[in-house]
């Protein structure tokens, strides 16, 4: 793929970037390495100085960004400054709470390992890289630069092809702030380079959002390594309800879950599944909203949904519902490819999906929502579990039991009660099953890149 801007919304070509050469990724990655040496001689309170400054950056500059990331990757502008501004709280959190996450732990009672002391320290361990997506073109990349620069690491960003100038922007935003020069440096190379960076004896670890493919690409080059990885992959997230939910607030709630960011998000909701009892009412509800949507360019302030990302996403979901309709899938809304330029797909709701059809199993990665008919909660947990994915879950119900039932018995990393899946930089995020492995976020994110230090003293 080339390294290039394509707006999502008229398939015009912006601007296209070299690939940086041999020499230059060299160059950078010994900037990194340098950064690090120093940036684990300062101290948190220097690194919450710093990264306190990188915060303010993004909320200055909010308007220029939530511009780019509307023009490289077609989000809706006020979803797009939303990001930039989550993007800086997050910054700011582990700015707060990097120290307190990373305390030394000491043993209650030495003595009984026969030490006058001892106990765990976190410390870092040098080149993390980063092999990010496009979908949240600043998040995902800053979710995992807060807290691996906090820690005292550096970064190194292979970021999607398709949003270049995001990349660019986030290889100075660290150095502008006042971090050590190199401390976070973009490389702009393709997917085929990536292996030439990981298997670098100074690179020490990686994390990858992006794709299963991918993934497994990245973990096996990384296992051949003795390298440590966290991957956020994909998800086909379950959004069950049950018949004592509260459904007119079930569905408006859904219609978001599905379709925000153009319904582009590994943690949208994806399977409808609702129990017989209130599944005609509910999905009567659901489809009015999804149809009522206002699909258009995502720099006009009343748009809902806008285009998506790449012409092959477009074409792979296109193919998807295709092939379910021609299985017998029934349409309830959607399902065309508005006659525009540009890569738009109408917000599209099915129903009678079936595991002969694609859309059962793999992933679809845009407006398009399978609603599911349960017939008892037993139904509805083998149809949410019945996936390769388990990323997180949502479960509307007002019975207590159930929601116990439930939070007890779902494979994913998360499980959302009365409420759409969403990340918060205060709660762990990450997946089970073919989802993922490790987590970003809260203290468990900070902590994967760290070393955890055990010490004795006699
Ligand atoms: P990819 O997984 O192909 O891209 C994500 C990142 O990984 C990009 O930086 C990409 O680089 C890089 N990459 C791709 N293949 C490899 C590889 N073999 N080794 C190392 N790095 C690699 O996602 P796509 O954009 O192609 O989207 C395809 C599907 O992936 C979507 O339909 C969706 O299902 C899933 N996806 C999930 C996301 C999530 O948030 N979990 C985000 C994006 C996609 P380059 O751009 O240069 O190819």
């Amino acid at each position: 793929m080339a390294i290039a801007t394509i707006n999502p919304t008229t398939g015009v070509t912006e601007q296209t970037f070299e690939a940086h050469t041999d020499a230059e990724v060299e160059d950078r990655i010994a900037q990194a390495q340098s950064a690090y040496e120093t940036l684990r001689q300062t101290s948190f309170a220097q690194r919450a100085g710093w990264m306190r400054r990188a915060a303010d950056l993004l909320e200055e500059e909010v308007e220029r960004l939530g511009r780019l990331i509307t023009l490289e990757m077609g989000r809706p502008l006020a979803g797009a400054r939303a990001e930039v501004l989550k993007s800086a709280k997050g910054l700011r959190f582990y700015a707060d709470h990097a120290e307190e996450f990373l305390a030394p732990e000491p043993l209650a009672d030495p003595s009984v390992v026969g030490a006058s002391a001892a106990g765990t320290r976190y410390a870092p361990i040098g080149i993390v890289l980063a092999v990010m997506p496009w979908n949240y073109p600043l998040w995902q990349v800053l979710r995992f630069a807060g807290p691996a620069l906090m820690a005292g690491n550096a970064g190194l960003l292979k970021h999607a092809s398709n949003v270049p100038q995001s990349a660019i922007y986030l290889d100075t935003l660290f150095e502008r702030a006042g971090f050590p020069a190199g401390a976070f440096r973009t490389l702009l190379i393709p997917a085929s380079r990536v292996e030439g960076v990981l298997r670098d004896g100074r690179v020490k670890a990686a994390t990858l959002t992006g794709s299963e493919p991918a993934g497994r690409s990245l973990a096996a080059i990384a296992g051949s390594e003795v390298k440590h990885v966290v991957l956020e992959l994909g998800g086909s997230d379950p959004f069950i309800v049950m018949p004592s939910a509260d459904l007119e607030r079930a569905a408006t709630v859904a219609v978001t879950a599905r379709n925000q960011n153009n319904g582009q998000s590994c943690i949208a909701a994806k399977r409808f599944i609702v129990h017989a009892d209130v599944y005609d009412e509910f999905t009567r509800l659901f489809a009015e909203q999804v149809a009522a949507l206002t699909v258009g360019d995502p720099f006009d302030e009343g748009t809902d949904v806008g285009p998506i990302a790449t012409q092959s996403g477009r074409d792979e979901l296109e193919e998807q519902v295709a092939d379910a309709v021609a299985k017998g899938a029934h349409l309830l809304t959607g399902g065309t490819v508005p006659e525009r330029d540009g890569w738009f797909y109408e917000p599209t709701v099915l129903e009678g999906v079936t595991p002969e059809m694609r859309l059962y199993l793999e992933e679809a990665f845009g407006p398009v929502a399978a609603v599911y008919r349960a017939a008892s909660r037993e139904d509805a947990l083998r149809l949410a579990n019945g996936t390769t994915f388990g990323l997180s879950s949502a479960v509307w119900t007002r019975d207590e039991e159930e929601r116990e039932w439930f939070i007890d018995r779902l494979d994913a990393g998360a499980v959302f009660v009365n409420g759409m899946t969403a990340s918060y930089p205060e709660l762990p995020f990450g997946g089970v099953k073919d989802s993922g492995v490790g987590r970003e976020l809260a203290a468990a994110g900070i902590r994967e890149f760290c070393n955890l230090k055990t010490v004795w003293e006699g």
